[in-house]
């Protein structure tokens, strides 16, 4: 599942990203940096050069390679400027984990569709959890975070440095589960986004994500409601970022069926990669460690907790 680095480079062409990418909500207009490349950029199909031992898996139908300089903003919620996906194509994207059973049957049901998609992991879990989130990255998934406790940013009762720490803290967290940085991808718990943050992610060239379509599986009742609300809204949309939780349960239990109706209705995986790892703060990086008492290396090598689940 992992990309090959050459591979990456590959066949690069522009898509439709436009100098107005760069100043993704009017909020942030004059704190972008100016354009040098388009953010968006595609790599030959994965699909060819990815061994799946499925020969009627989802699969990959090609990558995109993102250049977060100047915080690009993605999915139509929020973030209209960089209309990149083909009709029919989505990016699976999920929340909350790592989190024990859920976020493991999550990565066999991609494993088994040879598919992929991005996880925002909360940094208190990453740190309850960091095999599982190894296991995602070993997967080869993308990983990005999604602040270090879940808090909600436009909760007026945070000062402004307590969102920074809420956003830092968070990416300090994966990158201490994983033992290397992430992915500089970003999503605002509730998709509340205040404007100042994505201002400040801008500066820090951290991509923000939204969603075009939200599944509401963390509303859902079981898992054929989590297929049946999101089939519904990415037929009648064609394509999109689609919002889910590795985290729930009816979300794990959903995912295989959703992936066939995906590959029954046409739909094709777009994988996004970053064009480098987030740079973390040092201060961050140390607080993290002298709040939640962690040590300064993970316990246990990568090669005792990280199971083969693709084959
Ligand atoms: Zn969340």
């Amino acid at each position: 599942m992992r990309m090959a680095a050459g591979l990456i480079f590959a066949g690069v062409v522009s898509l439709c990203a436009s100098s107005a990418a760069w100043s993704q909500t009017p909020a942030t207009k004059g704190a972008a940096t100016a354009p040098q490349a388009a953010p968006v950029r595609a790599a030959a199909p994965a699909a060819a050069k990815t061994p799946c031992a499925n020969p009627n898996a989802l699969g990959i139908a090609r990558v995109v390679e993102i250049d977060t300089t100047g915080g690009p903003g993605f999915g139509f919620e929020h973030f209209k400027q960089l209309d990149f996906l083909h009709d029919h194509e989505v990016v699976l994207t999920f929340d909350d984990g790592p989190w024990p059973v859920n976020t493991p049957s999550v990565l066999k049901t991609l494993a088994d569709e040879c598919t992929t998609g991005i996880f925002f992991s909360i940094g208190k879990h990453a740190t309850y959890y960091p095999e599982i989130l190894k296991q995602v990255a070993a997967a080869g998934h993308t990983i990005g975070s999604h602040t270090w406790s879940h808090a909600t940013l436009t909760n007026k009762k945070l000062t402004e440095d307590q969102r920074k720490e809420e956003i830092e803290k968070g990416i300090s967290a994966v990158k201490w589960a994983l033992g290397t940085a992430p992915a500089p991808f970003f999503r605002f718990p509730a998709l509340q986004h205040p404007p100042e943050m994505v201002t400040y992610l801008g500066t820090r060239n951290i991509a923000m994500f939204s969603c075009d379509l939200d599944s509401f599986d963390f509303k859902a009742r079981n898992a054929q409601q989590v297929i049946d609300v999101t089939m519904k809204k990415l037929d009648k949309l064609g394509k999109g970022i689609i919002l889910l939780h590795d985290f729930h349960k009816h979300t794990a239990e959903a995912l295989p069926e959703l992936l066939h109706r995906l590959k029954a209705g046409g739909y094709k995986v777009v994988k996004m990669i970053p064009k480098a790892p987030v740079q973390t703060i040092a201060q961050y990086d140390e607080e993290l460690l002298k709040d939640a008492k962690l040590p300064t290396v993970t316990s246990r090598p990568v090669s005792s907790v990280v199971q083969t689940i693709s084959e």
